[in-house]
This record gives C-alpha cells, sequence and structure tokens, in this order.
C-alpha cells in the first residue's frame, strides 16, 4: 500500500484482473460470471447492483430483516424502481410460504432481493430455498452477501444468482474503499441502459473492462493492492472452509463464554450465522452499556451498539484477524468490566 500504482499502467491493471478472477472463483461462477468492481464502500456496490440490474419498468420483491434490507428498499425508492416488501421481525428468517403466496398473485415482479447475513442482528438467511423460488417463477436473483462473502458456502452457479454485491473490507479481510458484483454474464449483458447514474452504471463499468481491462474512473489502486494480497492470505487460509472454521471456532468461544457470563444471544443456534453475536443487554443496576463499552474499549476491544427494533442490545464480532487467543482475551475483558461495574450475578432483560 505504500507504492504509488498507476492505474492505467500494465502491472497494476495485472493485479486488478486476478483479484476480480479471484473472487469470481470463490463464488463457484466459473466461465459463467464475471466479477464487475465499484470504487467505494459495500453501499456503493448494492446501489450499483440494484440500479444495473433492475430496469426502471421492473419491480423488485424486497426481503426485509434489518437495517440493510431497509437500506436496499430506500436505494430502489429512490431511483424509483418498484417494490413488494415481505418483512419479517430482525430475528425471524423470511416466510418462504408467503414468499411464495406474494410471487403468485403479483405477475409484475421481475426480481426477488434478498440479504446473505443480515448483520443488523447476524441472523443467516436462507438463500438457497429463496434461489429455489427466484427459479421456479423465473425470477432475476439479486444477493447482498456483503457480510457472509469469502466466510459462508455461495455457490452463485448453484443458487441461480444473477448478481451478489460483496466488498474488500469484511470477510476477505482487506482495507475499506472497494465494493463489487459477481454477475451472470448473460443476466448482466441483457443491462444495458438500464442504469439511472453514470458513475455506478455496471454494465458500462462492465463494459470498460472488456474493452481495455481498466476502471473507467480512477480506482483506489492501494486499496485494490491490498485486497490482493488479502486474497493471497485468504486462500492460504483454505479459502472458504478455512476461513470460515476460524470464524465458527470464534463464534462458538464468544457464545459459550459470553453464556457463562450471564449474557443471552438474540438468536437460536439455527440461525445465527459466524459473522456477529448480538446479545442482550443485561438487566442489573451496575450494568450502564455506555461504561461497558467504554471499559473494553480501554484495554483495546471495540464492540459495536445494538442496531435492533426488537430488544435492547448490543454485538459482539467474529470476524477480522481475530483467533481463539483474542476471543479468550476479550471474554477475559468483559469479566473485568463486569467486576469494575459491580454486575454479579446478572439476569437478561429478556430472561
Ligand atoms: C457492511 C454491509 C453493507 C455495506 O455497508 P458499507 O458501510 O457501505 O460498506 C451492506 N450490506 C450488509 C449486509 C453489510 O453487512
Amino acid at each position: 500500500m505504500v507504492h504509488d500504482w498507476g492505474s492505467r499502467d500494465a502491472s497494476f491493471v495485472a493485479i486488478n484482473k486476478k483479484v476480480l478472477t479471484r473472487l469470481c472463483e470463490i463464488a463457484n461462477g466459473k466461465d459463467d460470471y464475471v466479477t464487475v468492481p465499484m470504487q467505494g464502500s459495500g453501499t456503493f456496490a448494492v446501489e450499483s447492483m440494484l440500479t444495473s440490474f433492475v430496469p426502471v419498468k421492473g419491480k423488485v420483491l424486497v426481503l426485509i430483516n434489518g437495517a440493510y434490507g431497509q437500506r436496499a428498499k430506500r436505494i430502489l425508492d429512490i431511483a424509483g424502481r418498484a417494490t413488494v416488501v415481505h418483512e419479517t421481525a430482525e430475528d425471524a428468517p423470511p416466510d418462504l410460504q408467503e414468499v411464495e403466496a406474494i410471487l403468485q398473485r403479483d405477475h409484475a415482479i421481475t426480481h426477488i432481493f434478498t440479504i446473505h447475513c443480515e448483520t443488523t442482528s447476524g441472523i443467516l438467511n436462507p438463500i438457497e430455498k429463496i434461489g429455489a423460488l427466484a427459479a421456479l417463477y423465473k425470477k432475476s436473483y439479486l444477493i447482498d452477501s456483503m457480510s457472509a462473502f469469502g466466510a459462508l458456502p455461495l455457490d452463485a452457479r448453484g443458487i441461480r444468482a444473477d448478481a451478489v454485491a460483496a466488498s474488500s473490507n469484511k470477510c476477505i479481510e482487506g482495507v475499506p474503499g472497494l465494493g463489487f458484483v459477481i454477475c451472470r454474464r448473460d443476466a448482466l449483458a441483457q443491462t444495458k441502459g438500464n442504469a439511472t447514474t453514470l458513475v455506478l452504471d455496471l454494465y458500462d463499468q462492465w463494459a470498460n473492462f472488456e474493452k481495455t481491462g481498466q476502471y473507467r474512473f480512477t480506482p483506489p489502486t492501494h486499496v485494490i493492492v491490498a485486497f490482493h494480497q488479502a486474497l493471497e492470505e485468504f486462500t492460504a487460509e483454505g479459502g472458504v472452509p478455512g476461513r470460515g472454521g476460524r470464524y465458527r471456532n470464534n463464534c462458538r468461544i464468544l457464545l459459550e463464554g459470553m453464556t457463562a457470563l450471564g449474557f443471552k444471544p438474540l438468536l437460536p443456534a439455527d440461525l445465527q450465522a459466524p459473522i456477529i453475536v448480538t446479545f442482550h443487554m443485561l438487566d442489573h443496576p451496575g450494568f450502564v452499556f455506555q461504561h461497558f463499552y467504554d471499559g473494553l474499549k480501554r484495554r483495546g476491544f471495540v464492540i459495536y451498539p445494538g442496531k435492533l427494533t426488537v430488544a435492547d442490545s448490543f454485538r459482539i464480532g467474529c470476524i477480522g484477524r481475530l483467533g481463539e487467543t483474542q476471543m479468550r482475551d476479550a471474554l477475559a475483558a468483559v469479566r473485568e468490566v463486569l467486576d469494575e461495574m459491580g454486575v454479579t450475578n446478572p439476569s437478561t432483560k429478556a430472561a
């Protein structure tokens, strides 16, 4: 990252090409899929996917169970694309019978959008089953796999997704600054003219890569070179099984340790993705979240406030350059901070 790369120089173009090819392999895309990168954070990739794949006259069935589903709906509203929403609580996956009923009822629907791991709660959504419905009713299938890509298996061809969006800085452990969309070539080829912005036009971005191997506009060169290195390390760790295995172990240690300290997770084990865990706040007069947060931060651990409407909660991540040692150290810090706050024998607000 300390080297200045020329964005139109052959050395950088070659590194970028390796990154795009590798991303496609991770999704089992083979020759049927192509990765189109989009400068910016993950939301830039999601907005680019939605506003390039969904034509102005399209209609999207948006499956919502958290803030990122809400954000996709907002993107589509702003872009003037019609939507129909199926929303479930933040701790509940979509109701597939209801999804099917909507598809039978509303023939104007052209696309189905879902989130792979809804990071708001950490819930794993059933992308294979939703994909089967999309295939059965011949709808284009679009997925936000931002917080799961690289850690949870995703077979884009197997589930017949038209597009999957993710970014450099979550489970691949690169630095922030690049989003990407893994697209079925045949579907992408039909999106010409759909986009309603120049910058986020995925088709135009792709067409330019096909022609020149280069970005249309200045890419974050340092970020992409770091992303290349992150992908090498991802491969060395054993790809999706290796990375996902480490996160699953982190998640198990975290759940066991926090439960022993009196915390209760929001989700049952079968809905919990090994990405981020939501815990209920403790119901104890000494437990003040800001003090808890600050005490952990002083010990070198930054956690994440809750984003839920269904429960008073906070979140702890399992992803990033973390292993067993860091998770155990974090649990020791949690115990120390609870002691400091005088919190003993707590119960949770949900209990
Ligand atoms: C992180 C994330 C995004 C993108 O967020 P940015 O802040 O734009 O990178 C989108 N969807 C999900 C599910 C996420 O976890």
